[in-house]
């Protein structure tokens, strides 16, 4: 499983240059598609098959052979504070001091049980807007030199999620509809934009001059989506303490963000993301009913996870969660120009709820 970032770009910056996803896959074969990748579709099953854990025989997109050449891994805990890496390092230094969005995320990553490295790689080229995490290593993998804060950010959280189970509700084939699943991917890659914002936006607060020359990055013109949503919330807690004040006008901001991307109001990210999220449309699934209770509740949990950074910030938009989600899912569905497939009957046959 792993998540590229290549476009993470200013709003009338040069585009990356054009070679850089054939330099990168060469040899991968018949592969994909738009700039992060998004997790590997599970083994394709008939409907009623038993289950094949680890079965890479169908898998249309098997990422687990694509592993980028990498040097200078360093285990993320010893990156905070230090030289190491300076790109990533320096962000995640300030990542650590923010106490609602940072210091939980690097907190995870630098968790040696996790074993999470981080690591320059001379396959990647030396663009800033480029950089990749791969789940099947732990790696969050840049390029030589000159990454992005925001870039550095948005992989992090990929990271995170992965860490979390965010990618289950999508990598799985055994959780949610096609759909559900599609929706669900660009919910991924939403949030990791958000995230990127939502971090580096709190260190107006506690870092200042890093925040003015670094944290004011927005791609895909989420700018003005992200700081009117940001002022007019703390402008309205005007009573509440600052902690909390501050805690709502991220969540809105970042929500308003990920609601943006989802209603398809960038063009360029949604050229970028609907290859890949339409790519689970074709993909079998085995899904309960998709109006029983047990889905409904699975596919909230599997959404919550994909945006929860904190037990209070939540990026997931309260429209997608619950049972009411339906009509977001939908208007998502009809911005892609993405239609699912109708629900197959005998696929529920063998669905279970997952453990929590
Ligand atoms: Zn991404």
């Amino acid at each position: 499983m792993r998540f590229f970032t290549k476009k993470d770009k200013k709003d009338g910056e040069k585009k990356p240059r054009p070679g850089w996803q054939k330099a990168l896959l060469a040899g991968a074969g018949a592969l994909v598609v738009g700039s992060c990748d998004v997790p590997p579709a599970a083994p394709a099953l008939p409907p009623a098959a038993p289950e094949q854990p680890g079965s890479s025989a169908e898998m249309p997109h098997n990422f687990q052979t694509q592993q980028i050449a990498t040097n200078n891994c360093k285990p993320v805990s010893t990156l905070v504070n230090s030289r190491q890496i300076p790109s990533v390092s320096s962000v995640f230094t300030r990542m650590a001091e923010q106490p609602l969005s940072g210091a939980g995320v690097i907190t995870l990553l630098g968790n040696s049980a996790n074993r999470v490295e981080a690591c320059t790689s001379p396959d990647l080229p030396d663009d800033d807007l480029i950089a990749t995490y791969e789940s099947t290593t732990r790696r969050l993998i840049v390029g030589t030199r000159n990454v992005r804060p925001v870039t550095v950010a948005h992989e992090s959280f990929h990271a995170y999620q992965h860490l979390t189970g965010g990618f289950r509700g999508v990598s799985s084939n055994q959780l949610l509809s096609p759909g559900d699943r599609a929706t669900g991917m660009l919910l991924i890659e939403a949030t990791a934009a958000a995230y990127a914002n939502v971090v580096l936006y709190e260190m107006k607060f506690t870092d200042p001059d890093y925040h003015r020359r670094h944290g004011r990055t927005y791609d895909y013109g989420m700018g003005p989506t992200f700081e009117n949503t940001f002022n007019q919330s703390y402008a309205a807690n005007e009573g509440l303490g600052e902690p909390e004040r501050r805690r709502l006008a991220l969540e809105a901001a970042g929500q308003a963000v990920v609601r943006a991307l989802l209603n398809g109001q960038s063009s360029e990210w949604r050229t970028l993301y609907r290859p890949e999220a339409a790519r689970y449309l074709t993909l079998p699934a085995q899904y309960a009913p998709r109006d029983s209770e047990g889905y409904l509740a699975t596919r909230s949990a599997m959404y919550a996870r994909i945006g929860q950074v904190a037990p209070g910030l939540q990026l997931i938009p309260a429209e997608f969660l619950g049972a009411g989600a339906e009509d977001a899912i939908r208007a998502n569905h009809a911005a892609f120009r993405m239609t699912p497939p109708a629900p197959v009957a005998t696929y529920s046959l063998r669905w279970r709820p997952p453990a929590a």
